[in-house]
């Protein structure tokens, strides 16, 4: 059986096919444009993928901050359930889930079942989310993902004491025109979202093992500053950035388990 989980977030479109509950046979992130051809995309290449028609999707459900724009109104179900039920199909004994997406960070706690206990937001403001680093990334010419290798490169990272994007961009800007060497300063960055995401980790109760998931995730340089932030070690898996739209592909089966009466 193939379900498919859309997640529509805030700087990208993903979408999972399921076999089964279990297998990801087809997946797809796509950079949201404006409007939805971006989630028609993103369907359209995770069903390539898998090598299946639409017509063999038993169920679908869709996810993330975009979702009451979703087309046909399908099963809509929060980003939390999403990333609970994701993360804990990777790493079964997750306890704590760190999502960091494109414009907010968000902390959950799980019981021993992947249910969550708990969680804790941060969707007022850009600093400790993808955008803060989308931000720098442009202003110091790299790409999104040459922020970790610099970051590997650091000797001394530098502290960025700016709270708020808009000055950390200004601060960023004078370090470098100061001669600031360009590896300590994306260091500085990456640490700068971990020890904000780290305060709200600590907030929600840091309980073993931690785990992330969103985009942000794949960035070694936030991943390895949270985890000295914490005192822990941080589990992540290369698909983070699809595990809201893993989970709404799994909250599908389950869903067409229940109506078959399984
Ligand atoms: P949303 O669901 O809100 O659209 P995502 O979970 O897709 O957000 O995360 C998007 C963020 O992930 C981007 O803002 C960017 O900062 C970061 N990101 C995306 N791809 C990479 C990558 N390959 N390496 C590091 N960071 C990345």
């Amino acid at each position: 059986m193939y379900t498919l989980g859309v997640d529509i977030g805030s700087t990208t479109s993903k979408a999972v096919v399921l076999r089964d509950g279990q297998e990801i046979v087809g997946s797809s992130i796509i950079i949201a444009t404006v409007g939805t051809r971006d989630v028609d995309s993103a369907e359209r290449t995770a069903l390539e993928k898998a090598g299946i028609d639409p017509s063999q999707i038993e169920e679908t459900t869709v996810t993330g901050y975009g979702r009451n724009t979703y087309k046909d109104a399908g099963l809509q179900v929060s980003e939390l359930t999403c990333h609970a039920l994701g993360v804990h199909h990777f790493f079964p004994d997750a306890g704590t889930v760190v999502d960091i997406g494109g414009q907010d960070a968000k902390v959950l706690v799980l019981n021993k079942l992947g249910r969550m206990e708990s969680f804790i937001m941060n969707d007022k403001c850009a600093a400790g989310t993808g955008r803060f680093l989308d931000v720098m990334a442009n202003i110091l010419n790299l790409d999104i993902t040459q922020l970790e290798v610099e970051a590997a490169k650091a000797q001394n990272p530098v502290s960025i004491s700016s709270t708020c994007t808009v000055f950390a961009e200004s601060e960023v800007i004078s370090q470098l025109a100061n001669g600031v060497a360009l590896p300590d300063l994306v260091a500085g960055i990456c640490k700068s979202v971990a020890t904000r995401t780290g305060s709200l980790v600590k907030r929600a109760g840091v309980r073993e093992r931690v785990c992330m998931s969103g985009g942000v995730a794949q960035n070694a340089g936030v991943r390895k500053a949270l985890e000295e932030e914490l005192g822990v070690r941080i589990a992540y898996s290369e698909q983070a950035q699809l595990m809201g739209a893993l989970g709404a592909a799994i909250y599908a089966f389950n869903k067409a388990q229940k109506k078959k009466g399984v």
